[in-house]
């Protein structure tokens, strides 16, 4: 499909339709579960109900050729409120490890279990990070062991800042197999809801996103079917013995699941950036210093001038990459990292511009953008650092190993 900045009706009227319920139930919820620091749980509930939450729903969105529905959905959502926007899509980087490493049937059997249903939503978590091994997720140490006798795998390790760790209906874990071949000798596995030896006793206290989840993963002796490594044995043998020949094929399909996914997560960052912006324009057209409104000082005007062109521009580089990832358009330059390295960081940008535009005022938690402040600044952090992305292009640009 060619790339259109148009969106069309049926985009434009997803778009609504988020925007609607973004605006009439997140965000006047969003202080409130801000300060409970808790899963929205009737926020999942309602949305579930109107299908907003749900297999379905992602399908829908991910099935559109165009690539933007997706971003679209995002951004609008985090505009709602970024804590209660995790909350909300948090299960995708479950959904997501499922659909690049598994195969269509277990695609099938696990994907409705981390949503639950109408009645009864649920939430999945993907645990990859550990204490030792965050950027450098080859240094993994939870390791799985096959034991032929029962078919079963056996997990054992610590993982570290899991969203939706220990609340989750299905938890993905990636662990390694064979650690001499970093991070080419790991795999990712299912842990059915109930099984034993999976804790999360610690909640973690965060900046901001909090009415999103996040608690440190333990695994004791988790065993799980045999059935539950994503893509199958046979997959995982073949992929292990290609890696200890020294060939480079898996490596670089799962750099490009990550690149596939940056986007998204980029739409996320820009829809807190675009609430941000859009308060602190309307609080200078309305706040009097010196007789005049804040808004006729340049400094103030053009700051929002600049707010508005970097939003602007990260958007332009998140639908590009998000149309070139669902149209199998090649990432030689890292466009993918490009996109969230530029939203993640404008995002910080805006949020804190934002909370300067409106003074004193910008600091209490009367006005949400001391709330977005805190929001955007994961959006450097998390889902790859602002400096791995930069890693990514460099090396992509160059084709050199930077370190
Ligand atoms: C709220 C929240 C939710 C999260 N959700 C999940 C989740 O659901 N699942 C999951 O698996 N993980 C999750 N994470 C973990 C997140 O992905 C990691 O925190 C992130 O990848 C960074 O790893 P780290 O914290 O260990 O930082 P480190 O890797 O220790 O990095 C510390 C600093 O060093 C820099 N650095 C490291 N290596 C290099 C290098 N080679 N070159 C230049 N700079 C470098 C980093 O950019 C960073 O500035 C979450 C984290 C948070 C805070």
């Amino acid at each position: 499909m060619e790339f259109w900045l148009d969106l069309n009706e049926e985009q434009t009227d997803l778009r609504e339709w988020v925007h609607g319920f973004a605006e009439s139930v997140i965000r006047p919820a969003a202080a409130e579960w801000d300060e409970r620091e808790e899963t929205p749980w009737p926020i999942l509930q309602e949305a579930a109900k109107i299908g907003l939450y749900g297999f379905e729903f992602l399908v829908n969105t991910w099935s559109d050729m165009s690539g933007l529905s997706l971003p679209v959905v995002n951004e609008e959502l985090f505009w709602g409120d970024g804590g209660i926007g995790m909350a909300l899509s948090g299960t995708s980087l479950a959904v997501a490890a499922i659909y690049g490493s598994g195969t269509p049937d277990q695609l099938v059997e696990w994907v409705p279990q981390c949503f639950g249903d109408e009645a009864d939503p649920k939430v999945g978590a993907f645990c990859s990070t550990e204490p030792e091994a965050g950027s450098d997720v080859a240094a993994m140490r939870t390791r799985a062991v096959y034991d032929e006798a029962s078919d079963e795998w056996v997990l054992n390790g610590q993982k570290a800042y899991a969203t939706n760790g220990g609340i989750a209906n299905v938890h993905v874990v990636t662990a390694s197999i064979d650690p001499s071949l970093g991070s080419r000798g790991q795999a990712a596995f299912i842990v059915p809801p109930g099984t034993p030896g999976l804790a999360a006793t610690k909640k973690l206290r965060k900046l901001g996103l909090r009415a999103s989840h996040t608690a440190d993963v333990f695994l004791d002796d988790v065993r799980v079917p045999g059935s539950c490594l994503l893509g199958g044995k046979e997959a995982l043998d073949a992929r292990l013995a290609r890696a200890r020949e020294g060939k480079r094929a898996s490596g670089q399909a799962s750099m490009r699941t990550f690149e596939l996914s940056r986007p998204a997560v980029g739409a996320q960052a820009l829809g807190i950036a675009r609430a941000a912006y859009e308060y602190s324009l309307d609080y200078a057209q309305n706040r009097v210093q010196f007789g005049r409104p804040i808004v006729e000082n340049q400094a103030i005007a053009f700051a929002l001038a600049d707010m508005r062109t970097e939003i602007d521009a990260a958007r332009l580089l998140v639908w590009r990459a998000a149309w070139m990832g669902r149209n199998d358009r090649p990432f030689t330059a890292g466009e993918g990292s490009t996109s969230k390295l530029k939203a993640g960081e404008v995002a910080v940008a805006v949020t804190e511009k934002a909370v300067q535009i409106l003074g004193g005022a910008g600091y209490l938690r009367d006005h949400p953008v001391e709330r977005m402040f805190r929001d955007a600044k994961i959006y450097t952090i998390f889902e790859g650092t602002s400096e791995i992305q930069r890693l990514v292009i460099s090396r992509a640009i160059t084709g050199r190993q930077i370190r």
